[in-house]
């Protein structure tokens, strides 16, 4: 049966489906994949997760294709990425079989949630990594809960694939150069929180962290990376801070693909001004174009998509990449997994 849902009102929010996911490590191995019906998970109040911040989470979306297959983009990027933040914070890694088998039976299970192709609207797919044993001295648990979870989402931006205002904000940082900013931790979201708050306060829809030495590179676009068009040439920044992207890297090697020159570097803020596209992408929104740029410290405004619309090669770029994951175009990469 389908649900009862308007697929193209649908928000980037939480809709509750029939099934869930689950694993545990215990004993120094992994057991049997459970599925559950309960969207409640019951933990030890002395789990390394809930105090010292011993989590990691993963997004990534099903479509349902123009021919109705339905389609996985790049899972094993997702699988490699938690099991590098597993390491980055010490917890038992789950391998690429287990990833594979509880988000494929994540999707399955809960097939009558995914979007109809031509509604914009997609399954996202959480899986989440806790540190579920009980310690109360400093050290990684012995106790592993591994959870996928799927939620149909619209698109996370409200305005679409339109432009986007943006602050930068120098009062708070999401995470240190040697810190954890590579790794998708909570911690770094629940660090960003404030930025949010102060860009939204202020009428923007998310706050540009630059580094947290100088204040001078751009770092990352709230919770998504940060690229820029010049002279035909795609330009993102290299920093041992920022998170890295499984879109980006996707856009990369289509921007390679339509010819432009790849410069992965640190971006000087001074350079805004000569950047003749500019725009934050991730999993959620695939590319946001970004329409302004409000440094409120110092009183600058610099603004981008001055007849109101994407720029030429962030709108080539989006339509590529999601033409890709919707079916409508040739996966020539082989990023695509079909789920039978
Ligand atoms: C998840 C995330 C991104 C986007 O990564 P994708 O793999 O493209 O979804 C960017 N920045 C941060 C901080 C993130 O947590």
């Amino acid at each position: 049966m389908k649900p009862n849902l308007n697929w193209s009102e649908l928000k980037f929010g939480y809709v509750p489906t029939d099934y869930n996911v689950r694993c545990y490590y215990r004993d120094g191995k992994w057991g049997e994949l459970e599925i559950s019906s309960s969207e409640y998970l019951s933990i030890h109040m002395a789990a390394t997760a809930l105090h010292y911040g011993q989590e990691a989470f993963e997004g990534l979306k099903a479509y349902r294709g123009k021919d109705g297959k339905i389609r996985l983009f790049r899972w094993q990027e997702n699988a490699k990425r938690m099991q590098n933040t597993a390491q980055g914070i010490r917890m038992a890694e789950v391998p690429d079989e287990l990833f594979r088998d509880a988000v494929i039976k994540a999707v399955k299970l809960n097939e009558r949630f995914i979007p109809p192709y031509g509604t914009g609207a997609s399954l996202y797919i959480r899986p989440l990594l806790i540190g579920s044993g009980a310690e109360v001295g400093i050290g990684p648990a012995k106790e592993f809960l591994f959870v996928v979870f799927v939620t149909p989402v619209g698109p996370y931006f409200k305005e679409g694939f339109n432009p986007v205002k943006i602050a930068i904000i120098r009062d708070s940082d999401r995470a240190a150069p040697l810190g954890t900013g590579t790794f998708k931790v909570g911690g770094n979201y629940a660090a960003s929180l404030r930025g949010f708050k102060k860009a939204k306060d202020a009428g923007y829809s998310s706050p540009m962290y630059l580094d947290c030495c100088e204040k001078k590179y751009i770092d990352e676009i709230g919770a998504a990376n940060f690229f820029a068009i010049k002279n035909n040439t795609y330009i993102t920044p290299k920093s041992t801070s920022i998170l890295p992207s499984i879109t980006n890297m996707s856009l990369i090697q289509l921007a390679e693909d339509l010819g432009l020159k790849v410069e992965r570097r640190p971006i000087h803020i001074d350079e805004l001004p000569s950047f003749e596209e500019v725009g934050a992408c991730g999993t959620a929104a695939v590319i946001t174009p970004i329409g302004e740029i409000n440094d409120i410290d110092k009183g600058v405004v610099y603004t981008y998509c001055k007849d109101g619309l994407p720029g030429p090669i962030s709108t080539k770029l989006y339509n590529t990449l999601l033409g890709i994951q919707c079916g409508e175009i040739p996966d020539p990469h082989n990023w695509i997994t079909f789920i039978e």
